[in-house]
């Protein structure tokens, strides 16, 4: 999901008798989104690899999972760990559908789902065993995140989180200019590791998640989405645009895919 979000403090102050058209685009963003599984590209068995690469969470770690969406990967985490877990959003329909996933596997007494924002966490100074995020963490910035993020984490803690990297050196002029725009910060892997090694961690793993993340779980349901949303809003300007854009972006990917991709970066606090 690549979009543009409000700033949290704006967003508090929404109300339903008082909203503008540019808020409205919000509710219309969270209706098509809480429709799919997943908000981002990935899947079960890259969770799963990202946790292979560090020590299991037992049942007294705290783990928090930072822009959890409605909580694919979440669940995911809770089945592989008996950790407790929060996850945390900036938009309650996604937090609603989340603590319903989590009552339906029997989950709620261990994973928790809050709102409020990455830029401003709630936990207490190196409280974390882990923080996981998977296409969050450019909503604040990959090399601000890791900074930020880092002063929660326990000595010896860790990190995973995946975010938007160029393959290669060079790329098509077409491809470059759409991301440069989108995420200014997407980078090479050798710039990212970088970034991580001067923001205080040790690199465990990093690898790209494979093609289908993308196609088969993220922009292939989308499709039916898409169909029923534009019933749903016929003549609203805006849920075209949303589509459009959704579309736009997907076919950039079928086009562009050996030039970028998400990358999953495991790394330690030292
Ligand atoms: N991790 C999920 C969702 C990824 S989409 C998945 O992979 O399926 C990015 C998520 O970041 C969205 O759910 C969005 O609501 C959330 N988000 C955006 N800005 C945020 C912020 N400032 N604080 C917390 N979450 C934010």
């Amino acid at each position: 999901m690549r979009l543009h979000w409000p700033i949290p403090e704006k967003f508090s102050d929404m109300n339903d008798d008082n909203k503008s058209i540019h808020e409205f685009d919000f509710d219309l963003i969270c209706e098509y989104f809480s429709s799919l599984d997943r908000q981002g590209p990935g899947s079960e068995e890259s969770t799963r690899k990202a946790l292979s690469f560090i020590p299991l969470p037992g049942g007294h770690s705290k783990v928090a999972d930072i822009g959890c969406g409605t909580g694919g990967q979440t669940m995911t985490l809770a089945k592989l760990s008996p950790a407790q877990i929060t996850g945390l959003d900036l938009f309650p329909v996604f937090i609603d559908l989340f603590n319903q996933n989590a009552a339906n596997l029997q989950l709620q007494h261990r994973v928790k789902g809050i709102t409020g924002t990455m830029e401003n966490l709630p936990f207490e100074p190196e409280s974390l065993d882990l923080i996981w995020s998977e296409g969050a963490i450019y909503n604040i910035g990959f090399e601000r995140g890791i900074n930020e993020w880092r002063s929660f984490l326990k000595q010896g803690g860790y990190l995973a989180v995946t975010d938007a990297t160029w393959f290669t050196d060079r790329r098509p002029q077409e491809i470059h200019d759409f991301w440069t725009k989108e995420y200014p910060e997407i980078d090479t892997i050798p710039a990212k590791i970088s970034q991580l090694q001067k923001a205080g961690y040790v690199l465990e793993a990093c690898f790209a998640l494979p093609e289908e993340c993308w196609t088969t779980n993220f922009y292939q349901p989308q499709i039916k989405t898409q169909a029923d949303f534009l019933r749903k809003h016929t003549g609203n300007a805006t849920a075209v645009e949303l589509v459009a854009n959704q579309q736009h972006e997907a076919g950039l990917y079928e086009q562009y895919k050996a030039f970028y991709g998400y990358v999953f970066y495991v790394a330690r606090k030292v």
